[in-house]
């Protein structure tokens, strides 16, 4: 048996990974690392680089205020609260704080599965008396640590690890570790977006090798990464793109849901970004409970909210009153909703993802039938561009915001934005009427109405080949008074005393944050910038920047990897230039 990885190892690696902003050196530190441990401190590894004690749909936060946890550095070594916030104040950085208090030793040989328990344990320690229990196991744990891993138990426990190690940066890592090239990462990411959880992909990786993977099944209750729809900008296009049957269906203006059933046990359901949205939608669970007694499935469909009186569906910002944790019956009966199902990927035993969407679709429909609060998404079949355009038209009647095509024959992409689904709105007859979803990364101060929070901020997409992030303009339209208020103390956890080192930008920013926060922006037209980055290698002249961007919503459903990417951009300003 290999011996336990000590954690004294992996502070090492946390520190070269910290002085590094290149991806290709990122994953070279990532691959010596992960070729010398075991399958379980594989999965470990993987949540403890982003900072996190459990996949990410598990939400378990660390997250702990600075208060509590210098409460655990005068505990851990016996120095008083003032003298640690003298230092604080002087560094700035707790975690350099506890580097620099923790006796200068040997490590006491802490291995990482005995940190990563322990964190555990402080994170999921709660209710009335776990205040003291967090600090008291946290004060146990620092002082035990070297110098080096102080400084990293710390960062992880406040949240402030931010070593940038992007899903796909440990992927290629992982790659490389196990097979010697970086080339296998295709099948990692694929076995990653049937299996969304980082540490599973590495345990079974490193437990049955990388080419098992190419056969990984769904497990009930790990969120599977959703399909994705390409856009077009009219109904004739579809046909170059999906040759034979279509299922044209209504796109409804809801939110998506992935809903796991499990043979026993309780129903999940999971949002776009794998955040547990159960306990929001109990009169869903009842419905899909009494369609579906004993049956083990992953299904997939759009809740949306109904109008008590005329029956119509009703936009987006009327389903978000159910977005709440409180008075959660109350607004059932306020604001009833149906879920609308078009796809199902596991069954009984059976992944359903290699199965075509048409038979995908019959079995969806020998189980679910149209009652109480379920549905089938509305659909025809055809081939005719004819029809879809009038199916299109009765979909904007009844309140839908238009169709998405899917091929009849495809199978289930998870992850995948591809050409086998692909969307149609009104809209995107305008010339740039399709929005960005953008990351934050910087602030500028406002003067006037505006003195007091930020007057624009700086938005970046990402290059997921890069890991980096390129700034794509500055909003300031759209936000109202307020958006604007509630900016400084939405951003505050996020702020840096520096840009942050994978932020390409030739802007200034009077404040530069974390890329944490993604915004859905629109925009006039694109443009190339002296100042902005967007596929700058590719343009030479300067980088592709939107013009008169406007806010039109947080997108809290995307992290900052799932942010429109340059790539996507830089193909949108290519089509521009060809119909000029
Ligand atoms: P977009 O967010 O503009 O990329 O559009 C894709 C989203 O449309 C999906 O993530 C779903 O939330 C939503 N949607 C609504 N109706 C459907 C449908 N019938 N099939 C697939 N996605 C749908």
């Amino acid at each position: 048996m290999k011996q336990a990885t000590k954690f004294e190892k992996l502070a090492a690696v946390f520190e070269q990974l910290e002085a590094v902003s290149s991806n290709l050196k990122m994953i070279d530190i990532l691959s010596d690392f992960l070729s010398e441990i075991t399958p379980e401190e594989a999965r470990i590894t993987a949540y403890l680089l982003r900072g996190k004690v459990a996949p990410d749909y598990e939400g378990l936060k660390l997250g702990l205020a600075e208060k509590l946890v210098m409460r655990a550095l005068t505990q851990a070594w016996g120095i008083s609260l003032k003298e640690v916030e003298s230092h604080f104040q002087k560094i700035g950085d707790l975690g350099d704080v506890a580097a620099g208090i923790a006796p200068e030793r040997n490590s006491a040989g802490l291995s990482i599965q005995e940190v990563f328990n322990e964190l555990q344990i402080i994170a999921r320690t709660s209710g009335e008396a776990s205040q003291k229990a967090k600090i008291q196991t946290l004060a146990t744990l620092l002082s035990r640590c070297s110098p080096r891993e102080a400084r990293y138990v710390v960062r992880i426990v406040l949240g402030t690890l931010r070593l940038g190690v992007a899903e796909m940066t440990f992927l290629y890592g992982l790659s490389k570790a196990l097979t010697g090239t970086r080339e296998k990462k295709a099948i990692l990411e694929n076995a990653f977006n049937v299996l969304s959880d980082l540490g599973e992909v590495a345990y079974q990786a490193v437990q049955k090798g990388v080419e098992a993977l190419q056969e990984v099944q769904p497990i009930v209750g790990i969120p599977i990464r959703m399909m994705l729809a390409q856009r077009v900008e009219d109904l004739e296009e579809v046909k170059k793109h999906i040759p034979g049957k279509v299922f044209v269906e209504y796109k409804y203006d809801g939110e998506r849901i992935q809903a796991h059933v499990p043979k026993q046990g309780d129903i999940t359901l999971y949002s776009r970004r794998h955040e547990k949205i159960t306990h929001q939608f109990p009169d869903i669970i009842a419905a899909i409970q009494q369609a579906f007694p004993g049956k083990e499935a992953i299904i997939e469909g759009e809740v949306v909210s109904i109008d008590p009186q005329s029956g119509k569906l009703q936009d987006f910002q009327v389903l978000m009153t159910r977005r709440r944790k409180h008075k959660v019956e109350e607004y059932m009966e306020k604001v009833p909703v149906k879920y609308f199902l078009f796809d199902i990927l596991y069954f009984n035993g059976k992944s359903l993802l290699k199965t075509p969407l048409s038979q995908r679709k019959e079995i969806l429909a020998r189980y679910f039938s149209n009652k109480n609060g379920l549905a089938l998404a509305e659909s025809i079949l055809t081939e005719e561009v004819e029809d879809m355009e009038n199916f299109f038209a009765e979909a904007m009647e009844q309140g839908g915001e238009g169709v998405v095509l899917k091929d009849a024959s495809s199978f289930y992409e998870a992850g995948i934005r591809g050409w086998k689904w692909i969307k149609f709105k009104k809209e995107y007859k305008r010339e740039l009427a399709d929005t960005f979803d953008l990351v934050v990364v910087g602030g500028i101060y406002g003067t006037g109405r505006r003195a007091g929070t930020y007057g624009s901020l700086l938005v970046a997409a990402f290059d997921p080949e890069t890991n980096k992030y390129y700034s794509f303009t500055k909003v300031g339209a759209g936000f109202t008074d307020r958006d604007l208020a509630a900016l400084p103390q939405m951003f505050a956890r996020y702020q840096l005393p520096e840009k942050y080192r994978l932020v390409e930008t030739e802007m200034e920013a009077d404040v530069w944050f974390e890329p944490a926060l993604v915004m859905e922006v629109t925009g006039a037209e694109l443009t190339v910038s002296p100042v902005h980055t967007v596929a700058k290698e590719k343009l030479k002249k300067g980088g592709l920047a939107l013009r008169f961007p406007r806010f039109l919503r947080w997108r809290d459903d995307k992290t900052p990897e799932q942010a429109t990417t340059v790539q996507e951009i830089y193909e949108m300003y290519l089509s521009h230039q060809k119909m000029r």
